[in-house]
């Protein structure tokens, strides 16, 4: 780096430019001094004429040699750092980034450093995980053992994400077809599986889809992850088959066809009124246990299809409360629960006939409904047109 302007005090001595710079600095009017020292530059570079400032005590960290920097200009005098520098490889000192050779190359050696870093934690996470799927495989799963609502889950979640050759289970994110009615359900029916090791976690996961610490996995992101079925290997193909089309021949009893039609209900009526509430824009995050439990009491005396009707209008009043009386979202929000029940009790009270709704075009029936309508209680739509039970 070099003081390209320099040369055009080449004409002084030394004495003269020290002169120079002092009534420069003096505050003397810049073109006045331009002409008594006879310098060709404009007015406001002069002072990059100057003889640069070394800066003995401080030393370019590549070449040990002391650093520079330019005289600053009047105008700029004390209020900024100045910029110091290297003469010899262009270093500089005081700046947010160098990109001088040596600087770019620690750069890049820094860069390699942390790709094979993490390249070895990676290699680390594949070795866990695979040692992890070793050692869970040894159990399988003994058909026999499951019950009814397990085969469900299971039968559920092959037919929404099995890959062709029966091997894995592709992460949900990844798939078209749903699951379960809400995105809550799907991961309970995932984590439901996974704790009870009917699936493993495949070697083949994404290697973000997993946490681990310490030599373990600790957590995992349920729609993200690759699972492998966890059974019997020796009829597996059979096995899969028989999950797959799902043939139920015991009868189901009579409390585990509540548990299971309520959740279900219970879920498809959430996920139209978070729809119904998208429509409206009014934020679902303010949904809680209040129109939970609403929900629950109004499935015990109408149907899912006949809720949809309470749903719809009383997100339609809520929307309207907003917009009429000047109230914040969240209060409109909290009338929902409120609304369900009142239309609930209403409706029970004075024997209407409640208009039961179809299914919303935009979402379509999910697997584990039909799976459990269709094969388990072979009720078909039933299931949403009639109460529990
Ligand atoms: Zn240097
Ligand atoms: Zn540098």
């Amino acid at each position: 780096m070099k003081n390209i302007y320099q040369y055009k005090l080449s004409h002084l001595t030394t004495e003269q430019i020290q002169e120079l710079m002092k009534r420069y600095y003096n505050n003397e009017k810049n073109n006045l001094l331009i002409e008594e020292y006879n310098i060709d530059i404009r007015n406001s570079l002069l002072s990059k004429t100057f003889p640069l400032k070394e800066h003995k005590n401080t030393l370019c960290p590549f070449c040990n040699i002391p650093m520079f920097s330019y005289r600053e200009s009047k105008s700029t005098y004390n209020w900024h750092k100045e910029e110091i520098f290297c003469k010899k490889c262009s270093h500089k000192h005081n700046v947010n980034f160098c990109d001088c050779l040596n600087c770019k190359k620690n750069k890049q050696i820094l860069q390699e450093i942390q790709l094979q870093e993490e390249k070895l934690l990676n290699n680390k996470k594949i070795e866990i995980i695979l040692a992890t799927y070793i050692d869970e495989s040894k159990k399988p799963i003994d058909l026999d053992i499951l019950t009814i609502k397990d085969k469900l889950y299971i039968s559920a979640l092959l037919r929404t994400s099995l890959s062709e050759d029966l091997e894995y289970i592709n992460p949900i994110s990844s798939i078209k077809l749903k699951l379960a009615p809400t995105q809550k359900y799907k991961m309970n029916l995932i984590s439901d599986l996974r704790e009870k090791q009917f699936i493993l976690f495949s070697p083949n996961t994404a290697l973000d889809s997993i946490i681990v610490e310490d030599e373990e996995i600790v957590s995992y992101y349920p729609m993200n992850v690759t699972f492998k079925l966890n059974i019997d290997l020796e009829d597996y193909e059979e096995n899969i088959q028989n999950l797959l089309h799902l043939n139920i021949i015991e009868d189901i009893d009579s409390e585990l066809k509540i548990e299971l039609w309520s959740e279900i209900a219970l879920s498809e009526c959430l996920e139209f009124l978070y729809a119904k509430m998208e429509e409206y824009n009014l934020p679902i995050d303010y949904i809680g246990d209040k129109t939970i439990s609403a929900l629950k009491e109004s499935l015990k005396h109408f149907s899912t299809s006949q809720n949809f009707n309470f749903i719809w209008r009383t997100v339609k009043n809520a929307a309207a409360f907003y917009q009429k009386d000047k109230i914040s979202k969240k209060h409109a929000v909290n009338t929902i629960a409120g609304g369900i029940l009142r239309s609930c009790e209403k409706a029970k009270a004075e024997n209407w006939e409640v208009k039961g709704y179809s299914r919303d075009y935009n979402y379509p029936q999910s697997i584990i409904s039909e799976i459990f309508f269709d094969n388990i209680l072979e009720i078909g739509d039933k299931g949403f047109t009639s109460v529990v039970g």
